[in-house]
């Protein structure tokens, strides 16, 4: 992936300089600009209208100290953020991360991410991420609690449901997000939809916590039919163990697929005779356990410490939903080598460069995180609608919903790639897709 234009190249090397330190940020808007050059050719208009300066410059960045008392009674004190980073087509929307790796430069990709992925599911949300160094693992319901009830003191300052609507990701589910919607509405004394993820004896939706998995797959079945294959009979990798990586393997089960491997950050159980999804969810789910206790349930299967060797495992189908830049380009060509035709994305930019270049070079058939995984924050987009007509809908017609959003979602991108002279490259599709509503929005709106 090199970019020719110069416009783009000097606007590029500008970001660079302004943003230092922070690579995975340079890794997303370097992606998009690749794939814009034909459209920036186009569009004079929106090069004119300064556009794109605006684009790679947040709204909005809020940083913040979150203090919290751990079970010794000593205080802790974690980094907390917000990057309200485009507001063109709707409110701001997107999760929060709690990952000890979590800084600036990952909110600032992820929150670059999600303008066109919320653009893409044809719901009125604009782009926003945020998160803290927090780690979930290993502490108490009681530190969790004190941390989330802290995050929102001060982050309460600045969402709100017609504003900002936070939602979860990595370390942040229904637990989580309990917590910080209880403190909330105790400090605004409101109660609203200002995140969603909720459970669903408060105002969440059926469908929300399968919907980034599902999704995943619906997207995949329709790149697939679109090239004469389908997941009946595939084997499939699927890395993490986490909520996008369950309900993707339920999916890509029930469609006839062999999930034959997941992982967590420590290593990943290969089982021949396909994944037991029923103990992985009493694990991760229920008893907040490690992969590895797997083998307590499928003694047969294998174990191994470190999380990239699964890409090692000959499969048809490859489907990363840990985190990004899982798989490298050394990765992508053992996936290669091995045999595997399809490549879809549940975590976001789970591939780096290198990985794409060696996908496109090899005919894989690639579904980018930005498309791929629209499916949750589109469920989420859902979940603030039924909030707002204080209605709910029943498993079946939100489902139904979120797989037609998916479905709108490939022919948006196939579209777009044929459009623009790439056919078949859905990467370029989803971003050309996606920046373009947002574009026109950010022009017809003036320069602010
Ligand atoms: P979870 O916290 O539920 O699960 C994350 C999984 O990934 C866990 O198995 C975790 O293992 C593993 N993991 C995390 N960090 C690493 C790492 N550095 N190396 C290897 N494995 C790792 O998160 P989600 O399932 O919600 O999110 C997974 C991905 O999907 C993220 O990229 C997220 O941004 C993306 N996503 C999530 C959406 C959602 O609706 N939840 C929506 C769209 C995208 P361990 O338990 O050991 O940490």
């Amino acid at each position: 992936m090199a970019i020719k234009n110069a416009y783009l190249l000097d606007l590029l090397e500008r970001t660079k300089k302004r943003n230092p330190n922070e690579p995975e940020f340079i890794q997303a808007v370097s992606e998009v600009f690749t794939s814009l050059e034909p459209v920036i050719e186009k569009r004079q208009d929106l090069v004119d209208a300064g556009v794109l300066e605006r684009l790679v410059e947040p709204e909005r960045q809020i940083i913040f100290r979150v203090p919290w008392v751990d079970d010794n009674g000593k205080t802790q004190v974690n980094r907390g953020f917000r990057i309200q980073f485009n507001s063109a087509i709707g409110p701001y929307k997107g999760g929060i991360r709690l990952h000890p790796s979590v800084y600036l430069g990952i909110i600032k990709f992820l929150g670059f991410e999600q303008i066109f992925k919320n653009s893409l599911t044809t719901l009125p949300m604009g782009g926003a991420k945020g998160g803290s160094d927090f780690d979930p693992k290993g502490k108490s319901d009681g530190e969790i609690m004190r941390f989330c009830q802290s995050f929102m003191t001060e982050l309460c300052k600045y969402i709100g449901a017609d504003c900002d609507v936070p939602a979860g990701d990595i370390g942040t589910g229904a637990r989580e997000i309990g917590y910080m919607f209880g403190q909330y509405k105790r400090i605004r004394n409101e109660w609203v939809g200002v995140l969603t993820g909720k459970g669903l004896t408060y105002g969440g939706s059926l469908a929300r916590t399968e919907a980034t998995g599902f999704g995943l797959c619906y997207f995949t079945k329709e790149m697939l039919a679109a090239n004469g294959m389908s997941f009946d009979g595939k084997t499939v990798l699927i890395s993490g163990s986490g909520n996008v990586a369950i309900y993707a393997c339920v999916k890509a089960q029930s469609y006839g697929a062999k999930v034959v491997a997941m992982s967590d950050s420590n290593g990943y159980i290969y089982d021949k005779n396909g994944i037991d999804i029923a103990a992985v969810k009493e694990i991760k789910e229920v008893k907040r356990g490690r992969i590895k206790d797997y083998l307590n349930y499928h003694k047969d299967a294998e174990y191994h410490e470190g999380c990239k060797g699964i890409w090692t495992i000959p499969c048809d189908i490859a489907l990363p939903c840990a985190t990004q830049n899982e798989i490298d380009g050394e990765s992508a060509a053992i996936l290669v080598k091995n045999g595997c035709k399809v490549v879809s994305e549940g975590a976001n930019m789970p591939s780096t460069p290198e990985a794409i270049d060696t996908y496109l070079a090899n005919g894989i058939l690639y579904g980018p995180a930005k498309a791929a995984n629209a499916g949750g924050v589109a469920t989420s987009g859902l979940e603030m609608s039924q909030n707002s007509i204080r209605y709910s809908w029943s498993f079946e017609e939100v489902d139904e919903k979120l797989h037609n959003i998916m479905k709108s979602i490939f022919k948006a991108c196939d579209e777009a790639a044929k459009e623009y002279g790439m056919p078949g490259n859905y990467m370029a599709g989803a971003n050309i897709a996606g920046f373009l509503k947002v574009a026109e929005a950010m022009k017809a709106q003036g320069n602010v």
